[in-house]
This record gives structure tokens, sequence and C-alpha cells, in this order.
């Protein structure tokens, strides 16, 4: 009798501490108001076995031995190995394992790093928190390398990242069976999270190659780009994904109930309130969402369907959408880099996959959007999706592998290889590839004139040749090495350098000129790049025209025409391939070698000094006459590519190395040590005389394998000449193509060869069977004769004022342009492109589908959605970089025309 007060006392106790608890859940959020699980785990009770299985080394620990793993302070995943200093970036460079999780091993030279041996941590960082708490971190300082090695921050990734992996999978032993004991564990592993989170500091890590370690100036959000409190990158680190697994797996379990009984507060509230919401908010601060590391807003759609918070999925959906749509230029592709457009086109399918089916609670309608969801359906809602999920195979090479352009790695394989290659462009990222060929004969010239929007190099007007199986002139692409500013810098790409400066970076968008896949097999494509010279006073010409002309199914050359005015020193730079090893020679003999580039005085002040410091070994020659070098292939002289420099003028030429850097490894698989164990062949030809000088590169390249196929290649002379007209004759077998290049503009100048070949027009090429023409093309140009062949056409380009610019996506019939010009009705231009100049000087090339007649009107209907909402004078791109633009837009389109002797 007289225990019985007590009993019943003690279990209204219970039952009034579990209704408070209830109570407070219900007020802490609304998670009470889903069912959970909300998120499919993908366990049921068939995988008992192989769950529990999993957890068992995890369950032999004693409770307060598995909460060690959560560490309390915050990790960092950059320590550099003071023993060799091998990898990259001081980034991942140890190994480390449970059995024992003390140390590191040092995965470069085997070095076992224990907390009371060498390398002792016994320098003090202080660190002051959000609530005001200060505490030491220990770490060991190297005075002669001047680094900081956080070994036990160092360990803590691991541990977490074990602890993460555990608490994973007892939430899935938990769902499996239901036995209460691995929703205890898992429960214990959230709650300490939370508290650690409570104390946790906000930590830099930024620098590089050398990162280091600080408390961040605030503590509070939003936090930069390299800060973090709960990751350690911001916004894509810092939600707790894992967590919000653990937490929705588990949910249910009165496990949770239990412990909060055992601590004394709302363990439910504590993890959603003190843990959860706030690296939500902490992540809202930060101003936009378009992100290259994306995935977080598909964690933060998972944390509010869990914790039943129906606005976050608003917000981080209404992000997704911005990421696809101002995210990505008109033709699809990611703003930064082919690499990120995969990684970031990975985040958004992982962000579509927590969306897709998403209802909101009855009666919800947001208040920020105005919407409610029923049945989410991400692909619907977001149209252009489908045109930007494999955007970047546009450029890919033949292999497979994504276009080297800006930072992305090599022989990164998306897509599988192809089996036939044809002249390919992404208009709005600004990236022509002019192609051909099948099978191992397939051939890429590509030419670069995108602007620098993140992870981009200085690079305009960069040109890289992949053809018989090899990049055999290179862009070195995404690198962490040390000498990533060689990498990135304007000297490292194949671009004429002006004034020995890097270009200048954002704004650096290019203008396409012109663009034509494929004339009768010709193929053709010209860019400015003098906005990425903006540095350079008066640099009032920086073009590149790139002409690929066919002589067999096998083979073709390809025409390089560069021309630069302004500035006081030109140097034309090639850069050989970068997967091998490459043997060079060249026609004209070397002079003394070099150890690196001289810099004239005139221009040392601006100078990229310490990138021409990575030209090395240069054998140096003056010369004003034409000559050839090759790249081959050590052990296969016959393999490799061919380069006529058609100089007419004095020139100093330099034939050295340069770091190849790529062979060093991919990401923290690389090893900086190596960085001058891999070389790739570098061609100087500088130029130099008072500002603003003007020249003229003509180069062709013949890639070959097996056989040379070109029998010679020799400048003609034009008359009347000019600086930049330039006409040569390439002889294959019994063949002869005559190629005139000039900048004229309508009315053209004839232009007559001393071989017979007259132009009127930018670019002719006319080819002969002995005296016999087989073959003419013209590009915007009117006439084109040699002896009595003659092709000649009414314009070079059609031109007018755009007066409207209709879109399907607005509602119309078509995407095009309409215009007062009259253009010929009907296919005739079908394939043609159109190139747009905007009130801004910038210039945007579409493809023509067809010419129609609307009400007195020519409408130039498009192939593609132009991304342009031109209302009044102002024209807006719909798409990234969303510019609005004032003035008027004007168009050209520039034609071309051929004839084929039928043989
Ligand atoms: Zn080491
Ligand atoms: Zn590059």
């Amino acid at each position: 009798m007289g225990l019985l007060p007590h009993i019943l006392r003690s279990v209204l106790l219970s039952a009034g501490i579990l209704l408070l608890v209830q109570g407070i859940s219900h007020a802490a959020g609304n998670s009470a108001g889903v069912k959970h699980p909300v998120l499919n785990h993908g366990v049921g009770p068939a995988d008992a076995a192989a769950c529990e299985q999993a957890v068992q080394r995890v369950m032999a620990m004693s409770e307060e031995e598995m909460l060690s793993y959560v560490p309390e302070r915050h990790f960092t995943r950059f320590c550099h190995c003071p023993e060799c200093f091998g990898g990259v970036d001081a980034d991942l460079i140890f190994d480390w394992s449970i059995d024992r999780p003390d140390e590191l091993k040092c995965r470069f030279c085997g070095f076992l790093w224990t907390p009371d041996g060498k390398y002792p941590e016994t320098t003090e960082l202080l660190a002051t928190n959000s609530l005001g708490e200060t505490r030491a971190y220990m770490y060991y300082y190297d005075e002669e390398h001047k680094t900081s090695h956080h070994f036990s921050r160092h360990i803590d990734l691991h541990k977490r990242e074990w602890i993460h992996a555990q608490g994973r999978a007892l939430g899935r032993a938990f769902l499996a069976t239901g036995k209460p004991e691995y929703a205890r564990r898992v429960a214990l592993i959230l709650d300490r999270m939370a508290e650690t989170y409570r104390h946790m500091e906000v930590i830099k890590v930024g620098g590089t190659p050398n990162r280091y370690f600080k408390v961040a100036d605030s503590q509070q959000p939003p936090y930069t780009w390299d800060a973090g409190r709960w990751g350690w990158h911001s916004p894509g680190g810092e939600l707790p994904s894992g967590a919000i697994e653990m937490y929705d797996m588990i949910y249910n379990s009165p496990e949770l109930d239990r412990l909060a009984g055992q601590r004394g507060y709302d363990v439910r509230e504590r993890i959603e309130r003190e843990f959860f919401l706030p690296t939500l908010e902490a992540v809202a601060a930060t101003k936009s969402h378009v992100d290259n590391y994306v995935a977080y807003l598909g964690t933060a759609i998972n944390m509010a369907r869990v914790i039943n918070e129906p606005k976050w999925v608003h917000w981080a959906f209404r992000w997704i959408g911005e990421n696809v749509n101002a995210g990505c230029f008109y033709d699809g592709m990611w703003h930064e880099s082919p690499a990120y457009h995969y990684m970031t086109t990975s985040g958004l399918r992982h962000c579509f996959s927590s969306a897709v089916g998403y209802t909101d609670p009855p009666g919800y309608v947001d208040e920020v959007d105005g919407r409610r969801y029923e049945d989410l359906k991400p692909e619907v809602e977001l149209p252009f999706w489908a045109k930007v999920q494999d955007a970047p195979l546009a450029i890919s090479y033949p292999s497979g592998d994504l276009a080297v352009v800006h930072d992305t790695w090599a022989k990164q394989k998306v897509g599988g290889a192809r089996t036939q290659t044809v002249s390919t462009i992404l208009p709005g990222f600004g990236h022509a590839s002019l192609g051909r060929g099948t099978g191992a004969h397939q051939m890429q010239a590509q030419l670069h004139f995108s602007g620098a929007y993140g992870h981009s190099h200085r690079d305009a007007l960069q040109m890289t040749l992949w053809a018989k199986g090899k990049e055999m002139l290179c862009d070195v692409g995404y690198t962490w090495s040390d000498i990533r500013y060689w990498t990135t810098s304007t000297i490292s790409h194949n671009l004429v350098a002006v004034d020995c400066a890097e270009q200048k970076g954002s704004p650096a968008d290019g203008d396409l000129l012109s663009f034509f896949p494929d004339v009768n097999g010709v193929s053709m494509v010209e860019a400015d790049g003098r906005r990425a010279y903006g540095n350079i006073g008066g640099l009032d010409r920086y073009r590149r025209l790139l002409l690929m002309v066919p002589v067999s199914a096998a083979d073709a050359y390809v025409v390089d025409v560069f021309v630069v005015n302004g500035g006081s020193v030109h140097d034309w730079m090639l850069h050989g391939d970068a997967d091998e090893d490459t043997e060079v020679r060249c026609s004209i003999a070397g002079g003394e070698p070099l150890p690196t580039m001289p810099i004239p005085e005139s221009v040392a002040a601006a100078a990229s000094t310490q990138c021409y410091g990575e030209l090395r070994d240069l054998r140096h020659t003056a010369t004003s006459e034409p000559f050839d070098a090759e790249f081959t292939y050590p052990g296969d002289r016959d393999h490799g590519v061919r380069i006529y420099m058609l100089t007419s003028t004095e020139a100093e030429v330099y034939l050295g190395r340069s770091p190849s850097v790529r062979r060093t490894g991919t990401g923290t698989n690389a090893d900086n040590r190596k960085i001058y164990d891999f070389w790739m062949p570098t061609l100087v030809v500088r130029r130099s005389g008072p500002a603003p000088l003007s020249s003229v590169y003509t180069a062709v390249y013949e890639p070959f394998e097996r056989e040379r196929f070109l029998d010679g290649v020799e400048p003609v002379a034009v008359t009347p000449a000019s600086p930049d007209v330039c006409a040569m004759r390439v002889t294959h077998g019994e063949y002869t193509d005559t190629i005139v290049v000039t900048h004229d503009q309508p009315p053209y100048p004839e232009r007559l060869t001393a071989d017979g070949v007259s132009l009127q027009g930018r670019v002719g090429v006319v080819r002969r069977r002995g005296e016999t023409v087989v073959g003419t093309w013209l590009f915007e140009g009117t006439d084109l004769r040699c002896g009595q062949n003659r092709l000649a056409v009414e314009a070079g380009s059609f031109t007018g004022e755009i007066t409207a610019a209709p879109r399907i996506a607005e509602g119309a019939e078509c995407d095009g342009f309409l215009t007062a010009a009259k253009l010929p009705p009907g296919e005739v231009l079908k394939g043609a492109w159109v190139i747009v100049t905007h009130g801004n000087g910038f210039t945007h090339g579409y493809p023509i589908e067809r010419i129609d007649e609307v009400n007195g009107m020519t409408r130039i209907v498009l192939g593609i959605d132009h991304g342009l909402h031109v209302e009044g004078s102002t024209t807006r791109e719909v798409y990234f970089p969303r510019r609005s633009i004032e003035g008027v837009n004007t168009f050209r389109a520039p034609l071309a025309a051929s004839a084929m002797a039928v043989e």
C-alpha cells in the first residue's frame, strides 16, 4: 500500500514529462505534423541482417566511446605532411583508420603522425565563438616552411566522417529491425552534434596553396565562401546533410523521448531549433545561391520536409530554378567551365530528387512566391533543364573527354566516345569547335572566346587542336598545383600575348564574328577578343580566324590567322601535348640556349614575369622567312603535328618547353613535387616595334599519323598588298589550294594572287588539280575567280536592325527576330548563323532555321531560343548573365558560297 503513491507519482511524473516534451516539440516546429520517415531511406525488414552486421563495431563500443567520435572542435581537411609536403594544397594528405583513430599516415611518404611523437601540437590558437566562449586550438607550427599543421583537427575530419557513416547505418538498422538500441545510439549522436554545434567557432580555411586555419572575423552569418561553422565552406557545406537523414529515420522512436527524460530537455526541439534551423538560417543569410556546389539546396529541401517547414522547400526550390535559368547561358552551358557544369548539374539532380513529388501541407500558400506545390515536378517547372543537362557535350573531344576549357580536369569522360565529329558551338558560353571526320580520323580545332565568370582562365582566343586520337595542342586545364598561376595564365595558352601581359580578366567576353559549320566540308569561325585585353591601351584589334580544310576522308589542315593591333610586343604562343612527352624539330636552326624568355624593358612593369619564368630551355633565332616545326611522339616520329608559320616580317622565334602539369595527377591525387617532371613543347614567335604595333600571324597546322599529307605550304603575293591580307598555297598530292584571307569590308576591293586567284570578300579558297579548278569556297564575299571559273553572289552578308524578338517561351509561335530588312524567304539561309550586336557592343550568334514574311516584315526564325526579352530600347537577357542592355540590336548574317566540279 505504502508503495503505491510513490509508483503512481512516478508514473504521473513520467507522463508529465512526456506531455511537456510533446508540448514543446509541437511548439518547436511542425515536424510532429508529418508522418516519419518522410524521406525514402531504401531500407526494409529484408535488410535486417545486413544492417545489423554493419553496426556491430559501433555497437560494441560504449556510448561514451562512440560519442568521442563526434568532434567538439572545428575540423580541417587541409594539413600538410611536415616530412614530405607531398600532394596538393595540403588537401587530404593523410590516411586514417578506425583501428588507430588518433594517428595519421601520410599517403605520399608513409610518415606516421602520433600525438606524442615528432611534431607535437604545442602552438596555441585562441578562438572565441558566437557565445563569447574562448578555447584553445593546439597545432604544430613549422618555422622553416611557415606552415601550420592542425593534425588533431584533421583527425576530427576523419572521425566526423566515420560517425556520420555510423549514424546513418544505425538509423538503417533501426528501420530494418525496429530495435530501440539502434535508435538510442542515433539519438545520442544527434544530441551530441547539436551540443557541439552550439559551441562551434566559425573557422576560415582560405589561402592556396598553403591553406590557413583562422578564426573568422565575424562569428555571425553570412560566412565567407571559405569559412563555416558546421562545414568548412559556405554556403555549400553548412547544412547537416547526413544528420537530417538520421533524424528522420529515428524520429518516431520513443528513444528520443526517453533521452529527453534523462537529459531534462526536449531532444527533438534542441536538434531542430538549435541545430537544423540555425544552419538553414545561416545559409539563407548568403545573398546568392547560384552556386556550383548546389547540392545543399536539395539538403535544405530534405530538412524542410523532415521538420515540416514548407517555406524552406519554396526558398530552396526558387534558388534551384535560379541555378538553371540564371546560372546557365542561353546555350544551356553553366557559366564557368565544362567540369563545373557537371558538378552543378549533378548537384541539381540531387536537388530534383529531393523535390520531386513534394506536396505542401493542406492549406499552405507560400508567403514569398504565392504558390502552393502539389506533387512537384521539377523538370516540368524548369523546362530549360532539358537543354542544360548535357550542354558541354557539344564541344567534347571525340574521345568522350570534356573539352579542356577553364577549370576542367583533363580526361574527364562524360557521355562516351563518338564515332563522328562535326562543327559545333556554344554561342552563349563562347566556344566554337570546328570538327570533321569519322572513327580514328575525327578532328577538332577549337576557338575559345568566353567571358570570365568564375573558374575561368585568362585565355581569350585560345585555340586547341585534337586530332589522330590526341589533344596535340592543349589547354592544360584544371590543376590544384602550386603553379596554378601558370595554368590559368594567358602565357600558358595558345594565343597572342600582348606586351608580355596577362589578359585582365572580367569583362573578357569575346565577340563571335562568324561561324560556318560546314560549307562543302570546309568550316570557319572568327572571333574578337579585344575586351579581355582592356588593360592594353589602344588595342583596337585582337581577332582570330580558324579555317578547317579537308584533303581526304582521313586528313584535314587548319589555317589560323591572328591579327593584333596595339601594344609594342606580340608573342604568338603555341603549346604542344600536355599528356605525353613530345619531340620537337624546327626547320630553322636554334641558336644558343637561353634559360628563359627575355622580357623587353619597355613592357617590364606590367609583364607577367612569373609566368614567362615558366618557359625554359629556349633556343632562339631571328627570321623574316617562313619556317615550320613539328611536335611528334617519341618512338613514332610519323605521328604528330606540323606547324607552318608564314612569317614575312622580322620576328624572334623561341622554341623551348614549359610545365604541362597535368601528369602530376588529378585532384587530391596530384603531387606538387612533380611539377617540373613533365613538360610540353612551347613555340613563341615574337614581334616588337613602336606602339601601336600591327601583327598578322598566319599559321597552318597539319596533324598527321603514319604519313605527312601536305607537300608544301608557302605564302603567295597579293595585289594590291595590305598588311592584313594574307594568301598561301597549300599543296597535297596532285592538288593545290590557294587560300586568301582579308580583313576587307564591303564594297570589297579585288585582291589578286600571284597564282591567279581573285577575291572580293573576306576568305576565298580555290582548289586546283593541275590547272583545273575542282572546288571554290567563298566566305563573306561577292566574287571569287580563277581563270574561267567564277563564284559570284549578290551580297557577302545580310544586315539590318532588329525590331522585335519573339520567343516561344513568351507565347510566340516561334523563336526569332523581326526586321524591316529584306532577306530571301524560305530555307535558303537554313544553317547560316546570324550575329546580333547589342547596344553595348557585345555580339551573340544564333542559327537560322528559315525566313518568313509576316505583315510586310521579315521574320528570322531561329533553331534555338535566343533568350532575349526586348522591350522598347531595353534588351534583357533571360538567361545568364542577365544583363540589361540599352540600345538597338543590329544583326549581320555572313554568307558563304561554294562550287565543286563533278570529278
Ligand atoms: Zn609525407
Ligand atoms: Zn585554360
